[in-house]
């Protein structure tokens, strides 16, 4: 921690925030303020926009190869640091060290991802139809860009951002969420580090997300918002992007449908939903959030997910041994609550968990419940903690019907060992992912996005870094 950057990071100084304001990073795992850092506010973002937008024309003009180089060099920094990185994301977001590990590689794994894609930027050409004439077409960073990430995967929703903005050109300014700021300021460090000119990214920590981002966007000189966060949040983001017809990127909320046919193979499916639910302590936007199980096999899958949801350890991230750490805050947990109180009420039964323990931090037990009611809260509501809610079926298409009755559509799980079934209910499913006889779909060289309100474009793959770049067409008549 001592040597955790706390200032922002502006045309490469680091700095104190213009008025002087500061704010606590704290603990989830004991509530306990970790530091203080500078609390951004609306001169700040100024002054970083003004960093992106003067970096901007040369940086889109630094040959792609030395834009790969320092993706790469960072890439390797980041490998080398695993263990100091996610100490400082188990500190600020409680995860277990385990999975913050895992989250190290997956973040610095884009990276390695986009810069090798820096040097892949294509263009094309070709005859128009008239025959006279002829076009050339080039593809250019779209511009400054503002990058709003959630608190969830401090360092991975950031370099899924930052990775192909670098690649494509594009300068940025990155507006972390306020309880995970310092996994951001450690990576622009390690950027620095790595020989990013100065003003290509700039990172403004703040407490006053509104009043820095609105004048940003409305403003027009930031070109691209790309957002990782919440719908409600996105809906807003979105309108403010309206006024200067900014381009986006959302990556929005999910509400993700676990199906469990008759036929699946309930070793896989049980261990495809300890993934699926427990990942990150269930929050992530790609937790199943609804789990379908057919009526034929629910009753045995219930028993076994309730086993190994029971086993689980619960504690201190940085505690050896410990599965599952602490919600985020206070807030995060009080809302679990509230959820699964409603389900009881509306009927459901508690297979596992269910219980706030006592005692400081934000813990809550791995929680199964079966039986539970489609009127619950839980079935329109991210839970986002580790609470599996379990319904039955009976066919197909009731099953579809369900689980594509909601305004989500980021990820769906299928688990079935009918090959014919699975490629039939995939391509139902109104979801832009889809995993298979699994728990787990991220991958950065997969691209990662939702349909309906879970946002729009895709982060990571091919086709990640269009998200950063323009065509420009060139007509040229030869006669
Ligand atoms: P959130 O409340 O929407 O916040 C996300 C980010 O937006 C934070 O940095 C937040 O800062 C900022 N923000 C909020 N209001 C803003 C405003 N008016 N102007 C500018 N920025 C603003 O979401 P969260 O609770 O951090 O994260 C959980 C959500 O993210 C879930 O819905 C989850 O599904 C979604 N998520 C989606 C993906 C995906 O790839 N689809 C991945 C991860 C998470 P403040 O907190 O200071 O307001």
């Amino acid at each position: 921690m001592t040597d955790t950057p706390t200032q922002l990071f502006i045309g490469g100084a680091w700095l104190d925030a213009a008025d002087g304001a500061t704010m606590p990073v704290d603990d989830p795992a004991t509530g306990e303020i970790l530091c203080h850092i500078a609390d951004a506010g609306p001169k700040d973002a100024r002054l970083a926009e003004e960093a992106a937008v003067q970096a901007q024309e040369e940086w889109a003009r630094t040959a792609p190869r030395a834009r790969s180089e320092i993706l790469r060099r960072a890439y390797e920094i980041i490998l080398d640091r695993t263990d100091e990185l996610a100490h400082l994301m188990t500190a600020e977001m409680g995860k277990p060290l385990s999975e913050a590990r895992g989250e190290v590689a997956y973040a610095a794994e884009f990276f390695r991802w986009f810069s090798e894609e820096a040097v892949r930027i294509d263009g094309g050409a070709g005859i128009l139809p008239d025959g006279r004439n002829r076009m050339l077409l080039s593809r250019r960073p779209v511009g400054p860009c503002l990058l709003i990430t959630p608190w969830n995967f401090p360092l991975a929703m950031g370099t899924r951002k930052i990775g192909p903005a670098i690649a494509a050109g594009c300068t940025m300014i990155l507006k972390p969420a306020p309880q995970t700021p310092l996994s951001s300021l450690a990576l622009a460090a390690i950027l620095k580090e790595a020989g990013l000119p100065d003003g290509v990214l700039n990172v403004v920590t703040t407490s006053r997300a509104g009043e820095v981002c609105e004048p940003l966007l409305r403003g027009g000189r930031m070109r691209k918002l790309s957002f990782t966060g919440s719908t409600a949040v996105g809906r807003l983001l979105l309108a403010q992007s309206a006024e200067a017809v900014v381009r986006t990127s959302m990556e929005l909320g999910g509400n993700a449908p676990f199906i469990v046919f008759e036929d699946a193979d309930l070793d896989k499916a049980v261990d495809g939903a300890m993934l699926a639910k427990m990942r990150n302590m269930g929050e992530a936007c790609t937790a199943a959030n609804r789990f379908f199980v057919h009526h034929s096999v629910a009753e045995e899958f219930g028993r076994r997910l309730a086993e190994r949801m029971g086993g689980l350890v619960v504690g201190p991230g940085t505690r050896d041994g410990v599965d599952v750490g602490p919600l985020i805050d206070r807030t995060g947990r009080g809302k679990v609550e509230d959820l699964v109180a409603d389900a009881v009420e509306r009927g459901a039964r508690v297979l596992a968990g269910g219980r706030t323990p006592e005692g400081p931090g934000c813990f809550y037990p791995p929680t199964v419940l079966t039986d539970v009611s489609p009127e619950s809260r839980l079935m329109d509501t991210e839970i986002f903690g580790p609470v599996a809610a379990i319904l039955t079926f009976d066919d197909e298409d009731e099953v579809v019907r369900r689980a594509n009755d909601t305004p989500w559509g980021l990820v769906g799980y299928v688990f079935t060992e009918g090959l014919d079934r699975a490629l039939r209910i995939s391509e139902r499913l109104e979801v832009g992912m889809v995993g298979l006889n699994t728990g787990l779909v991220s991958n950065p060289a997969a691209p990662f996005g939702g349909v309906k309100q879970s946002g729009l474009g895709r982060e990571g793959g091919r086709v990640g870094i269009d998200e950063f770049l323009e065509y420009q067409y060139l007509a040229v008549p030869v006669g």
